[in-house]
């Protein structure tokens, strides 16, 4: 993230006056400070209160109160309003740490993929790797992800033809697994904050989505889980999965919520809104929210051995 003097000289070129500022919920307490800093520099500012997990869910109702949106902490996933301002929120890490995950590679020549937090070091981490004779090939990302980098619900930089290996650099087992589950390739994971590497393991993920798909299945009514944010709206695909299901129902909504899923009282759901839902926080929904393949898997039209994990386009 620049300076808070930089993001002020940035609003003033754009001539903005008025301006709403946008944080993930682990940025949130620098709301106060910085919406201070600004507003002492002469700017009506408004803080966004609402949840937000990602580029996908851009402040859209306030958007066209203000004459800028600074959202940080992301990368944008295409498609943003002009008035859009990204600000990054880059951690660094001694390139040193690659050393834990060397020995644990079994190729020469590997892909290599981290979050946007540390996006900005895959340079150096090419530089590092090669020092440790080890060459890391990287390529961008989908869904307006820079080089080497994924999210949660786009894997396009793992997608590396020639290389039968991946080196995952981040924190968290959510988006190695997902990398593991899009490209079927071996990947060692480098927490490089706690400085450890594992190998990564999707069996247990995969069984508990297997447990989901076989709960699910005596269920006479499916709720198809549509979010109206900016960025997650996957109607298209609902509809098509809904006319393909007589006893499944589109249901659109923009936070999906464990008490607004326990008021509609579908016995099962289909997530279409950010995957990370489904597979994240199962634990806190009153019934089985399952991705689209799993639900095509309990139709009948896809086989448990051709699971894929859930990419927005
Ligand atoms: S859809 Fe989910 S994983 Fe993808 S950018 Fe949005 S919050 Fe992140």
């Amino acid at each position: 993230m620049r300076g808070y003097s930089d993001l002020a000289e940035e609003l003033r070129r754009r001539n903005a006056r008025s301006v709403a500022l946008q944080f993930p919920e682990g940025l949130k307490r620098r709301a106060g400070e910085i919406a201070l800093f600004l507003k002492g520099e002469g700017f009506s500012v408004v803080v966004c209160g609402d949840p937000c997990y990602g580029a996908c869910d851009l402040a859209s109702d306030v958007i066209p109160h203000v004459d800028a949106l600074v959202h940080f902490g992301h990368t944008p996933v295409g498609g943003e309003d002009e008035k859009v301002i990204f600000e990054t929120y880059p951690i660094d890490f001694d390139p040193d740490v690659l050393k834990e995950a060397v020995p644990l590679l079994k190729q020469r020549r590997v892909g290599l993929v981290t979050t946007a937090q540390h996006v900005h070091l895959v340079p150096g981490m090419v530089q590092k790797l090669r020092e440790l004779g080890v060459v890391a090939v990287t390529r961008r990302g989908s869904r307006g992800c820079g080089e080497g980098q994924v999210l949660g619900c786009a894997f396009g930089a793992a997608h590396i033809p020639d290389v039968e290996e991946i080196l995952f650099v981040g924190t968290g087992l959510f988006h190695p697994t997902g990398v593991r589950l899009a490209t079927k390739k071996r990947v060692v994971a480098l927490d490089p904050l706690a400085g450890t590497a594992r190998e990564v393991d999707e069996e247990r993920f995969l069984r508990q989505r297997f447990g989901l798909v076989e709960r699910a299945r005596s269920a006479r009514l499916f709720g198809l889980i549509v979010s109206t944010k900016t960025g997650q709206c996957r109607l298209a695909l609902a509809q098509k999965l809904a006319s393909r299901c007589r006893n499944a129902v589109v249901v659109a909504m923009r936070e999906v919520d464990p008490d607004e899923l326990l008021n509609l009282g579908f016995p099962a759901y289909v997530n279409f809104a950010c995957p990370r839902l489904a597979y994240d926080d199962q634990s806190r929904f009153p019934a089985p929210v399952l991705s689209p393949c799993e639900f095509e898997i309990l139709l009948g039209e896809r086989d448990f051995s051709s699971y894929e994990i859930d990419e927005m386009p």
